[in-house]
């Protein structure tokens, strides 16, 4: 690629990052889905970290590493195939006392794909994660956020709770350290789930900025006074019984 392309490509992901950020749905969808567990209602000070699209045998320990020296745990939702791919980080995961969720076999986009499909993408993924490390899986993320009745409907059915996050600040899109700090501390609040990423779904790339945000906003959290908890944890300070919590498939 020449590097004026690399430098429109970066431009034009930028640009969709920001407009993503102000406009996210993670702002405002847990006003019409009820069913998806988006923040904790809570005015205790809580806070959630997950990570999406691993595990990554580079970002993957360095998250965890991070995560070691502050002392806290978060939730990992895992792609079936790099499960597949690096068993071993998946059991480090889970020994380190961290929560592991579903995040498909393949990263499908749900609502586009049959039933059977949607179905398999999930239990495929759920097997994997047990063999590698015993470990079951209660949540399930779906990939780029996208659902649809049916798919929550098939993500019930099939045992989990869908998952998503109120604070997403566009870490894939490569904003800079400084901006996703910046993203985070500006949005979260007591019950928050912040959704960043240590993985990769297609090509490979590069995550450091979300480690080097990962720095500072975990000291920065803290001294704000949040505790840090897994998202199975956070929901159990959710007030919205009935509405948040898993429910029989309707
Ligand atoms: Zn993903």
């Amino acid at each position: 690629m020449s590097k004026i392309n690399s430098t429109t490509v970066n431009r034009l992901r930028f640009l969709y990052g920001s407009l993503s950020y102000l406009f996210g749905v993670e702002r405002f969808g847990h006003l019409f889905a009820k069913r998806i567990f988006w923040r904790a209602n809570t005015e205790e000070p809580v806070v959630a970290l997950s990570f999406d699209d691993g595990p990554h045998p580079i970002f993957t320990p360095g998250v965890l590493n991070i995560l070691d020296k502050h002392d806290i745990r978060a939730t990992f939702f895992l792609i079936g195939r790099n499960v597949e791919a690096r068993p071993e980080l998946a059991r480090q995961i889970l020994d380190k006392g961290h929560e592991i969720g579903n995040h498909t076999y393949t990263h499908a986009t749900l609502p586009r794909i049959e039933d059977h499909a949607v179905i398999s993408e999930i239990r495929t993924t759920s097997d994997v994660i047990a063999h590698a490390c015993g470990g079951l899986t209660a949540l399930l993320r779906p990939p780029r956020g996208l659902f649809s009745r049916r798919v929550i409907n098939l993500i019930e059915a099939n045992g989990h709770k869908t998952t998503i996050g109120d604070v997403y600040p566009r870490d894939t899109t490569l904003p800079g350290a400084p901006v996703i700090i910046q993203r985070v501390l500006r949005r979260v609040r007591a019950g928050s789930v912040i959704i960043l990423h240590e993985g990769f779904s297609f090509e490979n790339g590069d995550r450091t900025q979300t480690m080097e945000s990962l720095k500072s906003i975990v000291p920065e959290l803290k001294k704000r006074g949040f505790q840090f908890k897994t998202i199975s944890e956070l929901i159990e300070f959710d007030q919205n019984d009935g509405h948040n919590r898993t429910g029989p498939p309707e």
